[in-house]
């Protein structure tokens, strides 16, 4: 073979041997002959280029069989005679797993399936490459040559460089006949099911939209290589023009002046240009060399080890994106409308920009990678859109207009799904709005135990778009407002007139219902481009809450001056994330001091009463509560950190999370603990965790005797339904007997208790 000094995959720039031979493919395929022909030329310019004793094309036709359909070195009888099902010898194995195979004793190979139509008795080497595309096996190239031999890494990149292409000419129409195309079509067309994990609750039956444009179509070969030249050229002068103008703009929507800089660079960027001009020149069309340049770049950043490279990929796939728009006449900047019923896919989405999508036509959000607590999930809890993450798969899998289901509770994904798993999800979406409207009709009701226990419940928020919900749960006041999300939204530090805009707003909404407000807790993983934070090694546990307000007067002193000023003449409560000392609570108090002073002396307006919270998030405040309680006026659990401090298992890797349970015994003698602390202290406690979502962990902690609640709006109905079902009495004698267990986890035996209690948490 002398495609040694290939680079995989489709080479690398200054690579003339895959650049020879694409232009050869090039040849052929304008060639004016038929598809047989042009397949059987194929197979013999790879099959020279390689210095292959045999290259074969296999295709994988609508019954899912794999048939031989041209080679160069085996019988020409066994074309279109030859078929593997699939799985079945090298070649079914190469598909069924999507991955390339080598060996140099194919024979002896356990998958090895003889065919002696096919005449391969003497061949020993074997290297089998997918046909991929948009995440479908379209078939399988095959190089073999009679002598044993290990093919090398970049001669199987190159192997599937060549069959890259050649899924792609066959998607396109330009390899073969009208009806072999329509089966391939077929096979892209399936539906499909992903599995993903479920950020925001809601099951939804849509249309699919991208929050890219798609790439417009386009052929896969240039038909004229010097008008590919010059649309690429032009293509090019527009991207640097519209980055250029992109910076001179002061107001920067969205994207960051740091993410424009990286554009412009790599606008500018004349390796890059050559690569382009290089692939064009070879005989591509200008939008495949650009996507050829963009799947070598992140091949190559992909393996990349420093992260900051890594996370420019999206910023070089963007521009890639924009400069295939702008040489097909798009504006790479107009909104996207969205159909009547979207689904939203996006590779990342920022807040900002989930929050510029009509709402009404905006039914849920597929992304690449998004967890639970990430902002944009934040914000997509807070408008109740249904939202999956981990499903950077699902993006070639996916056409605009498609049908697709999403569950995110499960986290499942369904793609063009067939009339059995639509009517299943009919059903399930059914019984989900039966639900909302049993909450709704009971959100005037106590929330009251069986033996007469009242149980407040209060609603998480952050935003605006939030409030409303005060009204149709029920929720009896916010019981964590968390401010930092005004900073992590904008794309600059929001001034004291700002936060004090949104705090007023946030305080009319509540209508004399209370309100808590956290103040920011900003660092660790909530950092706004603008606030240019060095990278930490365990942002978690680093300078974040608390600790950097202290440490920033600049920051937190606005804050506290447009608390004060909001809340005039009212009620201000203002909690304080990430104690981990008591000192920590003077310096915070001192500030807030001073800022009382200062409107004092303008002889501003103050509020009524002030009333400081704690938040007890790290297992050194709950240890010291009794000598925290004497300067502060309540205490809020925050059970997302306190369980990651507790377990020491990152509250992001779900990993970790899911091998510790809250209901583990140790975790609920703590929270029990910290309650029997704050009453000896005289000092109330609420719990504001997002895992109440969780109704077994909701009667955990009301087992240890957590009397006030904030939590995710959509948890108010659910959670107040299950108070209303309980007998608080005996669920507490019931946990006071089973904290003395040694169990890693309750949940079975909270399961039968509730059984023998005839509740089902599942129908409330
Ligand atoms: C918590 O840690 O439980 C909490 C409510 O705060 P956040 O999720 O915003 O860190
Ligand atoms: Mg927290």
């Amino acid at each position: 073979m002398n495609i040694e000094k290939t680079r995989p995959p489709y080479g690398g720039h200054g690579d003339r041997g895959i650049t020879v031979l694409l232009k050869k493919m090039h040849d052929v395929v304008a060639d004016d002959v038929n598809a047989q022909e042009r397949l059987d030329h194929l197979t013999t310019i790879i099959a020279n280029h390689v210095v292959a004793d045999v290259c074969s094309i296999y295709l994988r036709r609508s019954d899912d069989r794999l048939e031989l359909f041209a080679t160069t070195g085996l019988k020409t009888e066994a074309v279109h005679i030859t078929r593997l099902t699939w799985g079945e010898g090298l070649v079914g194995l190469v598909a069924d797993n999507q991955q390339p195979l080598v060996t140099d004793n194919a024979p002896a190979h356990p998958a090895f399936s003889y065919r002696p139509e096919t005449g391969e008795d003497l061949l020993q080497s074997f290297l089998g490459v997918p046909l991929l595309h948009s995440g479908q096996v379209l078939g399988v190239l095959v190089l073999q040559n009679h002598k044993a031999r290990q093919y090398k890494e970049d001669e199987v990149g190159a192997a599937q460089a060549v069959a890259t292409l050649l899924a792609e000419i066959a998607a396109s129409g330009e390899l073969l006949d009208r009806a072999e195309t329509q089966e391939v079509d077929e096979v892209l067309h399936r539906p499909e099911s992903l599995k993903g994990s479920g950020v925001v609750p809601g099951i939804v039956i849509a249309q699919a939209a991208t929050h890219e444009a798609p790439i417009p179509k386009h052929r896969v070969f240039a038909g004229d290589v010097s008008v590919e030249a010059k649309k690429l050229e032009t293509g090019l002068e527009l991207l640097r023009e519209s980055v250029d103008n992109m910076l001179l703009k002061k107001d920067l929507k969205g994207v960051s002046r740091e993410v424009l800089e990286t554009y412009r660079l790599f606008a500018y960027d004349r390796g890059w240009k050559e690569r382009l001009r290089t692939a064009v020149f070879s005989g591509l069309s200008a939008e495949t060399a650009v996507l050829r340049v963009k799947a070598e770049n992140r091949e190559r950043m992909n393996k990349s080890a420093d992260p900051y490279l890594r996370e420019r990929l999206y910023d070089l796939d963007d521009l890639a994106n924009r400069l295939i728009r702008l040489m097909n006449g798009e504006s790479p900047d107009t909104p996207r409308a969205l159909p009547e019923n979207a689904i939203l896919f996006a590779e990342t989405m920022g807040p900002a920009e989930l929050l510029e999508y009509d709402r009404e036509k905006l039914k849920g959000v597929v992304l690449a990678d998004a967890s639970q607590t990430s902002h944009v999930a934040i914000v997509a809890r807070a408008m109740e859109i249904p939202m999956l993450g981990g499903l950077s798969q699902a993006f070639d899998r996916i056409e605009e207009g498609d049908t697709i289901i999403i569950d995110g509770t499960t986290g499942d994904l369904h793609i063009r799904p067939n009339q059995d798993v639509l009517t299943s999800y009919k059903n399930k979406q059914e019984l989900q709005s039966e639900k909302q409207a049993r909450y709704a009709k009971e959100r005037h009701l106590a929330s009251v135990s069986l033996d007469g226990r009242e149980i407040d419940i209060l609603m998480n928020a952050g935003l605006v778009l939030d409030m409303p919900h005060l009204v149709s749960t029920g929720a009896v006041g916010v019981g964590l407002f968390r401010t930092e999300l005004q900073f992590l939204i904008g794309s600059q530090l929001p001034s004291v007139e700002q936060q004090e805009t949104l705090y007023r707003e946030v305080m009319d909404y509540a209508n004399g219902k209370p309100v808590i407000f956290r103040t920011a807790d900003l660092g660790g993983d909530k950092t706004a481009e603008y606030m240019h934070r060095s990278q930490e090694v365990n942002p978690a546990m680093g300078w974040r809450g608390l600790r950097m307000a202290v440490d920033r007067p600049g920051l937190f002193r606005p804050q506290l001056r447009a608390l004060l000023s909001a809340t005039a003449g009212g009620y201000l409560n203002v909690m304080l994330p990430m104690v981990t000392l008591g000192s920590e609570i003077d310096e915070a108090r001192h500030m807030l001091d001073l800022e009382i002073n200062w409107h004092k002396k303008r002889n501003k307006p103050l509020p009524k009463t002030i009333k400081i919270g704690a938040m007890i998030e790290t297992p050194a405040a709950a240890w010291a509560l009794e000598h925290i309680a004497p300067k502060v006026d309540f205490f809020s659990v925050g059970g997302n950190d306190l369980a990651q401090f507790y377990f020491a298992a990152d509250r992001e890797t779900p990993a970790v999370t899911r091998r510790f349970d809250p209901l583990n015994t140790g975790f609920l003698s703590f929270l029990k603990r910290i309650v029997s602390k704050s009453e000896e202290a005289k000092v109330p406690l609420g719990y504001c965790g997002e895992q109440v979502s969780d109704p077994l962990v909701a009667v955990g902690l009301l087992g240890v005797g957590i009397k006030h609640f904030s939590v995710p709006a959509t948890m108010v109905g659910p959670f107040r339904r299950l108070v209303r079902h309980l007998h608080m009495d005996r669920l507490e004698e019931w946990f006071d007997d089973q904290l003395l267990s040694s169990r890693d986890s309750l949940r079975i035996d909270l399961q039968n208790y509730l059984k023998s209690e005839d509740i089902k948490v599942e129908d409330l």
